[in-house]
């Protein structure tokens, strides 16, 4: 993802993207930044939101390992959290097997050359 979307993301959801060592510097657990395309920015800008709130209702820690394509699908994975967040996070990984991962225009998973990925009839490989 383009850098200025994930400090835009880092910025915005700091408790589950992050944290603040004891030097007082904001660091982060998620390994090798957000590795997927733009397209999915939104959903992901969306999924953080809707669980940055529900750990703040609720008081509870969670932090972001990892987010990444695979299989032309979106896959988040956290420490921490509850049914009720597992339950956006599966809700955001099938949407994003409907949403081309370079626009984020309405998208389907189509193999190419032996990949999954999810892509626009723009943006599919010929
Ligand atoms: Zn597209």
């Amino acid at each position: 993802m383009s850098p200025e979307f994930e400090m835009a993301l880092h910025k915005k959801y700091p408790k589950i993207l992050g944290y603040i060592n004891e030097e007082g510097n904001y660091k982060t657990r998620l390994w090798g930044g957000f590795q997927c395309g733009d397209g999915w920015h939104q959903l992901i800008d969306t999924l953080c939101a809707s669980i940055q709130a529900r750990a703040e209702a609720t008081g509870m820690e969670v932090q972001t390992n990892q987010v990444k394509e695979k299989f032309g699908a979106l896959r988040f994975y956290i420490q921490g959290g509850d049914d009720h967040i597992s339950g956006m996070i599966d809700l955001a990984e099938e949407l994003s097997s409907r949403t081309c991962e370079i626009c984020g225009k309405p998208g389907q998973k189509k193999n190419v050359q032996g990949w999954l990925i999810t892509r626009c009839h723009v943006h599919t490989p010929r």
